[in-house]
């Protein structure tokens, strides 16, 4: 599943490609992808220009002149920019024609990716209810202390919750926790002042160099290969089964229902 490392990757890539592209039409192949009326979608994107593509947590927000929509990968979704000309292929969903002869297609096996018209004008209000970006200087240690500070439920799972910070998914927390050296099951009133700065540095830094890596490795890519934003590279802890720190077992379990990695001598 596309964390922010990999959404951010994908929004850079698709600037590259289709920034300044116009949309001469949209056709939608699979309807439930797109939420309210689709009609009101298309004809709102038909004729405009790419003007900017931005990300917000987990969200692909593209801007199109007056107007925008917000795109989100979900489990399996993905873009590719291919001539008009190359056959789509299955699990081809929405296709926004570009006049210049290309597709901006989007692509997704399982069908959970949603995109939406929001409002440009309103500040993009639907996200307000989203926790700040993990690089930006509200996710401070006052912040994230005052967050935690009455939550008896795992930390792992608060990390995973998009109103706490915006974009971390099943990997990096795991990713961010083993650096922090804490048990992923802890009670997030738990957690130190010591460890709390310590969470924010690795979280910034993880997903820092997550999407150095995306972006290296996605600069090979040629653009009909597509952008899948799968490029978790580097994994310290997630799907291991020998700590790279002091050798022991890694322990798999479910934290909060989720597939879980941690090293249980190293992280207390
Ligand atoms: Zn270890």
């Amino acid at each position: 599943m596309p964390e922010l490392p990999e959404v951010e990757t994908v929004k850079e890539t698709l600037k590259g490609l289709v920034l300044g592209s116009k949309i001469d039409h949209v056709s939608i192949i699979y309807p439930s992808i797109i939420e309210g009326d689709r009609d009101v979608f298309c004809n709102a994107l038909n004729g405009k220009v790419i003007t900017d593509i931005k990300r917000r947590g987990k969200y692909l927000i593209f801007e199109a002149e007056d107007t925008a929509f917000y795109s989100h990968l979900r489990m399996e979704g993905k873009y590719f920019v291919q001539d008009i000309n190359e056959p789509l292929i299955k699990h081809t969903h929405v296709v926004f024609h570009l006049s210049d002869g290309r597709d901006l297609r989007y692509n997704d096996v399982r069908k959970f990716g949603r995109m939406a018209l929001i409002d440009k004008d309103d500040d993009y209000k639907i996200f307000r209810g989203l926790g700040p970006e993990p690089f930006s200087p509200d996710f401070n240690h006052a912040y994230v202390k005052e967050h935690l500070a009455k939550i008896k439920r795992p930390i792992k799972t608060i990390l995973l919750e998009q109103d706490f910070v915006a974009g971390i998914g099943n990997i990096y927390a795991d990713e961010i926790l083993f650096r922090v050296k804490v048990d992923p099951r802890r009670e997030a009133l738990s957690i130190t002042d010591e460890e709390i700065d310590l969470l924010i540095e690795a979280t910034s830094e993880i997903l820092r160099k997550a999407i150095e890596k995306g972006g290296t490795t996605i600069r090979s890519y040629t653009s009909s290969l597509g952008v899948t934003g799968r490029f978790q590279n580097e994994l310290g802890i997630h799907t291991k089964e020998v700590c790279p720190i002091c050798g022991n077992k890694v322990m798999k379990i479910k934290v909060g229902g989720r597939g879980t990695y941690f090293c249980p001598s190293c992280q207390k």
